[in-house]
């Protein structure tokens, strides 16, 4: 089947700055990486921003809630395979029993997920799978022409490290019966490459030679320091005249002649439009407005080995384990597992001991073990972003929900963002994505 073709990326790439009259003063609540991906696209725009955010990447903030801290810091251009595939319903009972396995639940959770639970498994019919695929890779496809810009304007592109990123298959079955997605993921004009042992080997000669075969992406790239590039978009946008205010937005509230975000020191910020990008927070914001949005969180964690990041020379990963082990300045991150339970409750150790303990036996020569940490990704059922407009107020936006790719998507969400904001037609059809869809 011949990849659809979707607007060229050069008329991405670029905005024309609007006329005085048309801009508007935008309230982005939400420094990840995708509230500042649509923050610098509006001010390319030419609107006045401003930041809420009570940890902004700023010198001397932590930045540790965010997702876009911890990730595994690879931009997976090839990754349009959703979380929901048929044969789940098979799959989930019997990984949800083992304790070593990626994916684990609090129990006690379970009620409270049931509903998202639910339309987990509606996405995952066939037909709901190849539509999903094919909306992912669309996005996939225009994941760069939202980046490159935000990388040049920051000066970060020294910070990409161009190298791929290599799956692996334990055995010939694991790999027969990643066929499906490797053939959907071709349809959708992911560049891929099959190695073998040998040239596995050749490449990553560290792993210990657990592998059949491997699968490189090789337009995927790594970004060596997460919390550097969301400095350097910070950065940028500050110097173009951004504001950041250090709070938490508790409520949008909705007047005849703009909007007014209530914070939890007590200011008021008012503004013609807001964003709303707070992550896996952004569903109890959107309540406040009156949109009920299928939102939760698939909790995942990392484990960082300091002195190790020369052992591999890209990004890796057996799918089986859920997690990327990913050679950074920093060390060696390995990133990633899900766990549901909410917001609220502490990390888990035994979750980063199974991380641990698999990427020793993966990789046997990695060393001590250092910094863990848990993030939320922000995860709607069928594994696609919310970027739309509020059914109850055109003048909000809703850019969230990017689960285990929200690096990859932010730049193009920022420029997508920035059409909704400017009262132009999106440069495509953001109806899968729309907020209301549960
Ligand atoms: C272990 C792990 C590995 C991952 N690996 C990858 C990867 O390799 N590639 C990839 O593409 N994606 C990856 N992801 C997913 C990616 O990290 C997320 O999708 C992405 O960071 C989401 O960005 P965000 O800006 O929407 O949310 P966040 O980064 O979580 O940012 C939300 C921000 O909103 C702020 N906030 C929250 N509530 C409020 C409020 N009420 N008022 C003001 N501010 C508020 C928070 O402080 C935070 O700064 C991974 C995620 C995890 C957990």
């Amino acid at each position: 089947m011949p990849v659809p073709t979707y607007p060229s990326v050069p008329e991405l790439t670029t905005i024309k700055p609007l006329p005085q009259s048309e801009r508007v003063s935008v309230v982005v609540v939400g420094a990840g990486v995708v509230g500042l991906s649509s923050a610098l696209w509006l001010q390319r725009a030419g609107h006045a921003v401003t930041m809420i955010d009570p940890e902004p990447p700023l010198p001397g903030n932590c930045y540790l809630n965010s997702a876009s801290f911890g990730n595994a810091c690879t931009v997976a251009l090839g990754a349009c395979i959703p979380m929901g595939t048929p044969g789940i319903l098979g799959d989930v009972p019997g990984m949800l029993l083992r304790r070593s396995s990626p994916l684990s639940i609090f129990w006690g959770d379970l009620p409270r997920l049931l509903p998202w639970l639910v339309d987990l498994v509606r996405a995952s019919t066939q037909r709901e799978f190849h539509r999903i695929v094919g909306v992912l890779g669309m996005l996939m496809r225009l994941a760069e022409a939202g980046h490159n810009p935000l990388f040049e304007e920051a000066r970060a592109t020294h910070l990409k490290r161009a190298d791929g990123c290599l799956y692996l298959y334990r055995s010939e079955r694991s790999f027969a019966r990643a066929q499906r997605d490797i053939d959907l993921r071709r349809r959708e004009g992911v560049r891929m490459e099959m190695l073998d042992r040998k040239a596995v080997k050749e490449r990553e000669p560290n792993l210990a030679p657990l592998y059949s075969n491997g699968l490189l992406f090789s337009d995927a790239y790594r970004i060596d320091d997460a919390l550097r590039y969301a400095q350097a978009l910070a950065s940028l946008l500050q110097s173009k005249g951004g504001q950041f205010v250090h709070s938490i937005a508790r409520a949008i509230e909705s007047r005849d002649r703009g909007l007014t975000v209530l914070c939890q020191d007590g200011s008021a910020i008012e503004a013609d439009r807001v964003v709303v990008c707070a992550g896996a927070w952004s569903r109890q914001l959107a309540l406040t407005v009156g949109d009920k949005i299928r939102l939760d969180t698939e909790r995942g964690y990392h484990v960082l080995f300091p002195r190790d990041g020369h052992l591999l020379s890209a990004p890796t990963c057996y799918p089986e384990h859920g997690f990327y082990m990913t050679p950074l300045g920093e060390g060696m991150r390995s990133a990633g597992t899900v766990e549901l339970g909410g917001l609220g409750k502490p990390a888990r150790r035994e979750r980063t001991d199974v991380i641990e303990k698999m990427s020793r036996v993966l990789l046997p020569g990695l060393g001590e073990a250092g910094r863990t940490w848990l993030g939320f990704r922000p995860s709607m059922p069928d594994s696609l972003p919310v970027i739309s407009r509020s059914p109850k107020d055109s003048r909000i936006a809703y850019a969230f929900g990017h689960g285990h790719i929200g690096l990859t998507l932010a730049g193009i969400t920022g420029r997508l963002v920035c059409d909704l904001i400017s009262g132009q037609t999106p440069a495509i059809d953001l109806h899968p994505l729309r907020a209301d869809r549960f």
